[in-house]
């Protein structure tokens, strides 16, 4: 028997396998007499993921799931066949572009610093956002022990949750570190009415100026807290920047939205993001990021990666890379000693 007979047998036989149970399933639940025991539960997983970075602790928690609609309405410059095709061959959805939001809360064993902090109250992409708060809690984590709120830039899906609806601070103790570039342009009264931008400028000011008092601007090359340095990353803003992380010889890089897709903006860099200030920048500043990381081999948090967005960038081929997810370890395994 040819492979192919033997494939097509074994395919007959699954389907005849199917019209059994489908059978039996029918007759069952119209008799009333097959049921779980348990009704289908309501609950799911919290929604934190916490691992070791050299001496210090790294905890992810989330704000909830963002969706951005159709593809052509957040990625440039390709065709929108191209992109459905990606994303089919990805076995993703093709109708809505669905990020995370994937904010870090890093405890270095003196300060507890959290870089970004979700939409807050903002409802601008639907109700599935605005989660951090709960995450924190579920981790817990109280938002009055974070000492620092570093911030990659200041797009209402990064710096939102920093107060509530009212504009009251919601981490009281925390300094906001965040370049001055992108202070200035979000925050620009004069932009408040702008078709475009007002949204976002809004929530901005809304968001920083409540913290003015204890703000600090970041530096592209220094420090901003011991064992966390700002890298410059303009493009997708003004003042977009990274943020690399190094403890007892372990690296790992927040890299913002650098990328904003693990497929679209990753195995293909060029593509144009709509919300990128100045996308020909942030093209270059991506693909120099992306170069960094697979070349030295130094993990990142992805912001906007499926959750929880931690792995490690491969290239394939001129200007393509691959996003290597690191598997979520929930029990480590200890060490062998030689
Ligand atoms: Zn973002």
């Amino acid at each position: 028997m040819s492979d192919q007979i033997n494939r097509r047998a074994a395919l007959t036989g699954f389907a005849a396998i199917g019209a059994t149970f489908g059978a039996a399933g029918s007759v069952g639940l119209i008799a009333g007499d097959a049921h779980a025991r348990a009704p289908l539960a309501k609950s799911q997983v919290s929604y934190y993921y916490r691992f070791p970075l050299g001496e210090f602790q790294a905890t992810v928690v989330s704000d909830g799931p963002l969706p951005l609609g159709k593809p052509t309405d957040s990625m440039k410059g390709v065709a929108e066949a191209e992109l459905i095709k990606a994303l089919s061959d990805n076995f993703l959805p093709t109708d809505n572009i669905v990020l995370e939001q994937n904010v870090l809360v890093l405890n270095t064993g003196k300060r507890l610093a959290m870089f970004d902090s979700g939409m807050g109250s903002s409802k601008l992409f639907g109700s599935t956002t605005g989660r951090m708060l709960k995450s924190l809690r579920e981790a817990g984590i109280s938002p009055t022990d974070i000492d620092d709120i570093i911030c990659t830039h200041a797009h209402i899906d990064h710096i939102g949750g920093l107060v509530d609806a009212k504009g009251k601070r919601l981490f009281p103790n925390a300094t906001i570190h965040i370049s001055q570039a992108d202070f200035d342009f979000w925050t620009d009264e004069k932009k408040v009415d702008d078709k475009a931008l007002g949204a976002f400028v809004k929530h901005a000011r809304l968001n920083l100026l409540p913290y003015k008092a204890r703000l600090k601007f970041v530096t592209d090359g220094k420090e901003v807290i011991p064992g966390v340095t700002a890298m410059s990353a303009p493009g997708h803003t003004v003042g977009h920047t990274i943020f690399l992380i190094q403890s007892a010889g372990k690296t790992m890089a927040f890299t913002g939205d650098t990328t904003h897709h693990q497929i679209l903006l990753t195995e293909k860099p060029r593509t144009e993001f709509a919300y990128d200030s100045d996308p020909k920048a942030a093209v270059a500043s991506r693909l120099k990021v992306f170069d960094m990381l697979a070349k030295d081999r130094i993990p990142m948090l992805a912001y906007h990666f499926p959750w929880p967005g931690y792995g490690y960038l491969g290239k394939q081929g001129a200007d393509s890379y691959r996003f290597f997810a690191q598997p979520m370890t929930i029990v480590p395994i200890p060490v062998k000693k030689a």
